[in-house]
């Protein structure tokens, strides 16, 4: 089986930075790492590697230092790496991003499985996995915490409201992967990033996947990002010391003067 891992380059942050006067994304400064989503889903490729000898490809749209999480996970197992990497990619919303991953995706070929994380920490969406399996007419499974494969079928554990569903699907599928105990994400020792040097890595620009440059950037992005803002600062919680009686009777003082109580 051939399993493609979407892996998303994001700042080391959920405190995300907003320049107030812009409401751009105050990127500069801040480290980056493998989207923390993506990085249990290219452990539930690898293992799934280890165990079948599937082959694993990383695919990757973001600015050439996103070539980083591409090596990371090459060093940590993948057997290639690819990143598309143009300027007419730039400022693409959720669609145009689903759009030119799913003609990467096409131009790798035949594709049995592709794992995406379920959210980036950063655009926070959700929806780019979706995304790229609507544009690819593939089934999809969200919410995944687990995955199998046995034969031709693909066996997805999905979380749900108080439990988890199993379920079953033919090649090609692609899941969105949440993070749970099921998987221990690893980091690469320093040897092995110098020896991932040597597995196939390319970049790929627009025209390499055929991809429409009015689907692409600002221009063909359907949604519109009218504002981004930090939400307000809520007060600070009272914290109270001593016995839970002591306790109780503070928090009802406290509500009785704010007339919570009579
Ligand atoms: C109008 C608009 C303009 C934007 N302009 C810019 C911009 O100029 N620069 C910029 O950096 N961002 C820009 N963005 C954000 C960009 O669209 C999103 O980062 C991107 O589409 C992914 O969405 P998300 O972060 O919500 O990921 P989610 O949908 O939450 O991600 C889910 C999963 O999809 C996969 N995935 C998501 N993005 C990628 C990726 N790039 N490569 C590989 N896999 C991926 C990962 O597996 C990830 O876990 C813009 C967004 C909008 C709406």
């Amino acid at each position: 089986m051939n399993i493609v891992v979407l892996v998303k380059q994001v700042p080391d942050s959920t405190e995300v930075k907003i320049n107030p006067e812009t409401g751009h994304l105050i990127r500069a400064g801040v480290p980056s790492i493998i989207n923390p989503y993506d990085h249990f889903a290219l452990q539930a490729a690898l293992e799934l590697k280890a165990k079948h000898d599937f082959k694993v490809t990383l695919v990757s749209m973001g600015p050439p230092q996103a070539k980083s999480v591409v090596q990371m996970g090459m060093a940590l197992g993948a057997d290639e790496g690819i990143l598309l990497s143009d300027m007419a990619f730039a400022g693409s919303d959720t669609w145009s991003t689903s759009y030119a991953l799913a003609k990467a995706i096409k131009k790798i070929g035949k594709v049995d499985l592709i794992l995406a994380g379920m959210q980036a920490i950063d655009g926070d969406t959700a929806q780019t996995g979706p995304g790229v399996a609507q544009q690819l007419g593939m089934p999809q499974i969200t919410f995944c915490e687990q995955v199998e494969v046995d034969g031709r079928r693909i066996i997805a554990r999905k979380q749900i409201d108080g439990g988890y569903e199993v379920l079953e699907a033919r090649p090609p599928v692609l899941l969105t992967m949440i993070m749970t105990k099921d998987y221990t994400p690893r980091y690469p020792s320093f040897l092995a990033v110098s020896a991932s040097a040597k597995k196939p890595f390319h970049v790929w620009s627009a025209a390499d996947v055929g991809a429409e440059a009015h689907f692409l950037g600002l221009k063909g992005s359907p949604t519109q990002v009218s504002k981004i803002y930090p939400p307000p600062q809520r007060e600070k919680a009272a914290m109270f010391s001593g016995s839970g009686q002591e306790g109780a009777e503070k928090i009802l003082e406290i509500m009785r003067r704010e007339h919570f109580l009579e």
